[in-house]
């Protein structure tokens, strides 16, 4: 399969990984929109948010990651965002299940 987050996973393509768990990866996003951007993933393939959810177990996970990684990026206190953008109406770009976590900067809502 031809996707992007999964050839991250294998190694294919290299990113600053920042947290590795034995289902997820947390890696900085190339193109950050805020001081702090990682992106959270499953390991498993899945195109979006809701074919993720369909797996709650491993949504947990991912989401007990994002947590984590706002506490190690120092954004926990101030405050932080965790967006999925699900479908390309909505900015989803790369059809790997991701959650990214921002931070370290004023986040106005609603969001753009
Ligand atoms: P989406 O637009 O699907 O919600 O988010 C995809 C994110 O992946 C974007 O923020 C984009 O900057 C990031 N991205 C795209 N290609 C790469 C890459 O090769 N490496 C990393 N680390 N991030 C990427
Ligand atoms: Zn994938």
């Amino acid at each position: 399969m031809d996707c992007l987050f999964c050839k991250i996973i294998s190694g294919e393509v290299p990113a600053e990984v920042v947290r590795e768990g034995e289902r997820t990866l947390a890696f900085r996003d190339i193109n950050p929109q805020a001081p702090v951007h990682v992106l959270v993933i499953p390991k498993d393939h899945h195109p979006d948010f809701a074919a993720l959810a369909a797996d709650p177990e491993l949504l947990a996970e991912v989401a007990a990651e994002t947590g984590r990684v706002a506490e190690e990026e120092g954004v926990a206190g101030s405050g932080y965002r965790v967006v999925f953008n699900t479908g390309s109406g909505a900015g989803q770009t790369v059809f790997h299940a991701h959650a990214h976590v921002l931070g370290g900067r004023g986040l106005n809502w609603p969001p753009g």
